[in-house]
């Protein structure tokens, strides 16, 4: 599957706002939002007011870029979303979360969702027992994600996973940080997602 592969700073400078698609340096001095308040490129600080279909584009594309997801593969999860029961713009979000990628970086495994899938890619996590290499596999209430044994002293794992023990994960995964494993308790509901969008704006965008 094809997946971005530019600069991942650029894509938070585009929308004017950390997106945290990298990790520990997102939290630093060192990000390029905090050093550039403006979109890249030759024209970016001249700029204008955006139309209402260009803020509805722009939140599209920064939930599409914060999932890492392409856009065919987003609009999936769009009619996806649409076909349940719920409110289009949450279900989406839940979708979006339930992504086993998402799940482990979630539950701190990886620093970023990038990484997530390229672990999860390489076999290096069980779900209830079985190995899973689909980054887009979709995680159910009461599955248990498991960092296979072998992968345990991998460093980048232990750096991030000694770290999430004092951070905390969201209200909807338990951890076993002891066992390297982490259960997915219930579906989340918004407030439990963290993300800063207005996800109202894209099933307007997807209305038209
Ligand atoms: Fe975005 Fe992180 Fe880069 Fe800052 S450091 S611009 S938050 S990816």
């Amino acid at each position: 599957m094809a997946r971005y592969s530019g600069s991942l700073c650029r894509i938070c400078r585009r929308e004017t706002e950390k997106l945290f698609l990298k990790g520990d340096r997102c939290f630093t001095e060192k990000c390029a939002v905090e050093r550039r308040q403006y979109p890249p490129g030759q024209h970016g600080q001249r700029r204008g007011k955006l139309s209402d279909y260009g803020v509805q584009l722009r939140e599209k594309q920064k939930v599409r870029k914060i999932y890492g997801l392409l856009e065919k593969q987003f609009r999936n999860t769009f009619a996806r979303a649409e076909g349940k029961k719920g409110v289009t713009g949450e279900v989406l979000l839940q979708l979006l979360e339930a992504r086993l990628d998402n799940v482990v970086h979630r539950m701190g495994f990886a620093p970023n969702r990038n990484s997530a899938r390229q672990l999860v890619g390489h076999g290096h996590f069980h779900v209830n027992g079985r190995k899973v290499t689909i980054p887009s596999f979709m995680v159910r209430v009461g599955d248990v994600v498991e960092l296979k044994e072998v992968s345990r002293n991998i460093g980048i794992i232990n750096d991030n996973f000694s770290k999430m023990e004092h951070r905390g994960v969201p209200a909807w995964l338990e951890m076993d940080f002891q066992k390297y494993s982490g259960k997915v308790l219930q579906v989340p509901a918004r407030e439990d997602i963290q993300l800063t969008a207005n996800e109202q704006l894209i099933v307007e965008l997807y209305s038209k």
